[in-house]
């Protein structure tokens, strides 16, 4: 999508701190980190919210998931604990219409994201 700061990181045309590429999805750290662990899991495929999200993106979905544990692993935080968020809407301060999915880890987690 056009004018997507997400997709536009997907193609390569915004730089960022890449953890984990494959053709359906990207891992980049965030860029103001609320913990020493802060990525960002996105999928290539523009879609806006989760609440858009459909039966067709199911095994998207749950590749994300499964990334996210994978990535908590190599982070070293898989054992002390970590939180994946997606916000989605307006009222969940969602600020990027692109899914994108937080992962928060290494040190004891309050009320972000
Ligand atoms: P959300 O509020 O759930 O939409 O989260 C958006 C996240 O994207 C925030 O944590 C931002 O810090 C992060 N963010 C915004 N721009 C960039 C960027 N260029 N590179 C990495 N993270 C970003």
């Amino acid at each position: 999508m056009a004018d997507c700061l997400f997709c536009k990181i997907a193609a390569g045309e915004i730089p960022c701190n890449k953890v984990y590429e494959d053709d359906d999805v990207l891992a980049f750290r965030d860029i103001a980190p609320k913990a020493p662990t802060h990525i960002l899991i996105i999928p290539k495929k523009h879609i806006a919210h989760l609440a858009d999200c459909t039966e067709e993106d199911a095994v998207l979905l749950a590749k994300i998931q499964l990334l996210a544990k994978l990535l908590a692993d190599e982070e070293g935080i898989a054992k002390s604990g970590f939180r994946v968020v997606s916000n989605s809407g307006e009222d969940s301060g969602q600020e990027v219409a692109h899914l994108h999915y937080h992962l928060l880890g290494g040190k004891k987690l309050g009320d972000i994201c």
